[in-house]
């Protein structure tokens, strides 16, 4: 007599992106993990009166996407409050923060996020635009880059004393309602402070992410409530996803006080990596380069640029990112590094050389966009994870933002996952939640304008799933289908291979994590 299985998927298309990726009809799950891979008659003996049988009806089954870089409280606070990111005027705004008012009468603070006003003639929110949308209740919008906060004056009377005056603008001796770095960073902590407001943002992210295919994230968490959360969220068994958490870098010391190492942790919440910073972004023209941005003569609206400023800037600069790194590897850690141009990745990728085991410890750079031939096989020869977003494609494109701000050349040097693969980097998937979703990335990296930046459908898959479970050392539990491994599965509504043109208009059918089905949207 056989243990029956706890669930059954049968009359399916299940690639299990092993290397060479193979193709069952059916899996079945017991205790959380794959016991078998088969044909749909060979699994029937595993049917038990309690089995959950489940007919896919010839859907696709792969292993759940991993997103290796994810900001999942950013995520979360899009969702739960007013989403400005695609508001196009100050005008815009208001009224996304007035119908969020109106939405939501019984939660007293009135919070809206992502706003971008480098487009619009009039700058950042203020107390005035602010105060349109309420005089009684604390109304506060987050700018897209978190570096300016606008208040309106009921939200600026209750954070009077807690922030810095230097940081708070102000017009004929009053604050205009806008508050900048430190200031708008101290709003930013206070807007999570309260743990159950972070329990809903931080639930309605991981919801989003089961909706779209996605088992696991490894979230870089900036504050050190969101750890705390996930972790009460897993003892409360309302935790559908897997998160590893890279902590910024000014965690490193408590985390070694209290004995926390990477992959400490349980099965659900574990501690991933210490993430740090080289550079800015290239849209910001802040990302660090060997050579100047291009001319910015053809964009009207830019401002002169000084000339400390045209190969980008340093966030941490080498000196100080070295004594980061080689504390952090000193201490057992992994590392994660954001270097997004061929300068920062230069400096990023010395540092993280010169620690004792950079492929053993998986050390990662983060984006890594910009990347010459040099460095590739650099990292290759290291063993260091090139942390990529196939999303970011959509600037690669001719007279695309790469296009503008690096010119030709190096707009197709941008983001060349095959390069990668082919010269053996460890290649790992991520969304930077720009949005977090797998299928748009996947779709991305097997359209990509070149044979240098293109993958096939099955290295694209792979790379988000196989390689970011690498990524995160889980490569022997999470990542392929396999007998013996962690039961972390998304059913698709088509197929990727033979849908290769609109990859991102697949709907997911289905999400399983260890065995349970966390989300089921299947079509009647
Ligand atoms: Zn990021």
């Amino acid at each position: 007599m056989t243990d029956a299985a706890d669930r059954l998927l049968v009359n399916a298309v299940v690639h299990t992106l092993t290397d060479p990726d193979t193709v069952f009809e059916a899996v079945a799950i017991r205790d959380g993990e794959i016991i078998r891979l088969g044909d749909s008659y060979e699994l029937e003996f595993l049917e038990g009166v309690e089995t959950d049988v489940i007919d896919c009806d010839g859907r696709v089954v792969l292993p759940g996407f991993i997103d290796a870089h994810t900001h999942m409280e950013q995520l979360g606070q899009h969702l739960v409050h007013a989403d400005l990111s695609t508001a196009d005027s100050a005008a815009d705004c208001l009224e996304a923060l007035s119908a969020q008012a109106d939405r939501d009468p019984d939660r007293e603070w009135v919070l809206g996020f992502g706003y971008d006003d480098s487009a619009w003639e009039s700058g950042p929110l203020t107390r005035a635009d602010l105060d349109a949308v309420s005089e009684d209740r604390p109304v506060v919008a987050m700018r897209v880059d978190l570096h300016t906060a606008s208040l309106n004056s009921v939200a600026l009377e209750r954070f009077a004393d807690d922030l810095p005056a230097d940081d708070l603008r102000t017009a004929d001796g009053e604050p205009t309602g806008v508050a900048v770095e430190d200031a708008a960073e101290a709003v930013r902590r206070q807007l999570t402070a309260d743990r159950d407001e972070l329990r809903e943002v931080l639930s309605a992210a991981t919801q989003y992410a089961v909706e779209h295919g996605v088992t696991g994230v490894h979230d870089k968490v900036r504050g050190s409530s969101a750890p705390r959360v996930y972790r009460e969220l897993a003892a409360n068994d309302e935790l559908p996803i897997r998160v590893r958490i890279d902590y910024w870098s000014d965690h490193l010391e408590s985390l070694v006080d209290v004995g926390l190492t990477t992959n400490a942790g349980s099965d659900r919440v574990q501690t991933g990596a210490i993430k740090s910073f080289s550079d800015g972004s290239i849209g910001s023209r802040t990302a660090k380069l060997q050579e100047p941005y291009a001319a910015v003569a053809a964009e009207p609206d830019a401002e002169c640029e000084s000339a400390d400023h045209e190969r980008g800037q340093w966030v941490v600069d080498p000196d100080e990112l070295g004594t980061l790194v080689a504390r952090a590897d000193g201490e057992g850690y992994q590392l994660c590094i954001h270097a997004i141009g061929d300068e920062a990745i230069e400096e990023t990728l010395s540092a993280l050389e010169e620690t004792s085991d950079p492929g053993g410890r998986r050390h990662r750079i983060e984006h890594a966009e910009l990347l010459t031939d040099g460095q590739i096989d650099r990292m290759a020869e290291a063993g260091i994870v090139a942390s990529m977003q196939p999303n970011f494609h959509r600037w690669a494109g001719e007279g695309g933002l790469y296009d503008q701000r690096l010119g030709e050349e190096r707009r197709l040097r941008t983001n060349r996952f095959r390069r990668v693969l082919e010269a053996g980097v460890p290649l790992a998937f991520g969304s930077d939640c720009m949005p977090l979703d797998p299928l748009l990335g996947v779709q991305h990296a097997v359209t990509a304008p070149t044979d240098a930046q293109r993958l096939s459908v099955t290295e694209a898959l792979r790379a988000y799933t196989h390689g970011a479970a690498a990524a995160g050392f889980d490569d022997d539990r999470l990542g392929t289908l396999a007998v013996g491994k962690r039961a972390d599965l998304v059913v698709l509504e088509a197929s990727p291979w033979t849908q290769a043109e609109r990859i991102d208009e697949i709907d997911v059918a289905m999400t399983i994590v260890d065995g349970e089905v966390v989300f089921d949207g299947r079509e009647a």
